[in-house]
């Protein structure tokens, strides 16, 4: 069936197109509701009128910093653990270096590995990569298509944690946002601002594995439930509606089990995941 389903796609291709827009859209809602920073994650100061000289002195410092204390910072999935995904994460710099440390970004990775795992899914890190000092603030759809259009890998979910992003839709930031390539919506990332509180992450893998906002008590996906946010999972529901994504995500090669990716290549080979259109 699933390889019916990968014969039609590219049948459908020219058609699925012209509704992904739509879906677009929907997917790439502002969290707005999530964008008052808590008193103790007050947005940085952007860089002032020293940028051009921090800029300067960072532009072999980027590629200079290590992404070690991060991999380090971040468990690896256990055995047992179902599926394990790979997180390609691109951290912001400022003119002091990275936008968050590596305990933030565990903390973030935490959360997610909490409410996924009724999903039988586990995060691990696959790489660490730093953006330059110009991404520090992302404040525009272009800026959002750019920090991803270059860098983003299939097989991985690709997270980015720049220093500050603007809501695009009002005055104001936002901690966190599920963004869709425009030109190329096959291509989605998770957009986490350095002022995120610390389930941001968890509730954007939510929007990344097709949830929307919800009023159900207790999800993670209602943001203005009166549950505590450290109390808040993923429906049963919502989990149901996941598993069905995440097999198509693994089915489609859009994302890879990093245990069984050597068996899937075996099967298949990569070519055949080429262009494919999730389902
Ligand atoms: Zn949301």
């Amino acid at each position: 069936m699933v390889l019916v389903a990968m014969m039609v796609l590219a049948a459908v291709a020219a058609g699925k197109q012209a509704d992904e827009p739509v879906k677009a859209a929907e997917a790439a809602h502002e969290d707005a509701a999530e964008a008052q920073p808590e008193p103790s994650a007050q947005p940085e100061e952007p860089a002032g009128s020293g940028e051009v000289q921090l800029m300067e002195a960072l532009a072999g410092g980027v590629a200079g910093l290590s992404g070690e204390a991060y991999v380090e910072a971040v468990p690896g999935c256990r055995e047992g653990e179902v599926v394990c995904l790979g997180i390609a994460l691109f951290v912001g710099t400022d003119d002091t270096g990275p936008v968050q440390k590596p305990e933030w970004v565990a903390e973030q990775v935490a959360h997610a590995n909490e409410g996924l795992a009724p999903l039988g899914i586990a995060l691990e890190l696959d790489s660490v990569e730093f953006l330059p000092l110009e991404e520090y603030h992302v404040v525009s759809k272009d800026d959002r298509d750019r920090l991803g259009e270059k860098r983003w890998r299939k097989g991985v979910v690709n997270v980015f944690v720049p220093g500050k992003v603007d809501n695009v839709d009002e005055a104001g930031e936002i901690y966190g946002v599920h963004w869709r390539l425009r030109k190329d919506v096959r291509k989605r990332w998770i957009i986490v601002s350095s002022i995120a509180w610390p389930f941001t992450l968890v509730h954007e893998f939510g929007h990344f594995f097709g949830l929307s906002h919800t009023r159900a008590k207790g999800s993670v996906m209602n943001l203005k439930g009166a549950t505590p946010a450290k109390d808040r999972r993923y429906t049963d529901g919502e989990i149901e509606s996941m598993k069905k994504v995440l097999s198509a995500k693994l089915e489609s090669g859009e994302l890879v089990d990093r245990r069984a990716s050597p068996r899937l290549e075996a099967d298949h080979g990569p070519a055949a995941f080429h262009d494919l259109f999730e389902v």
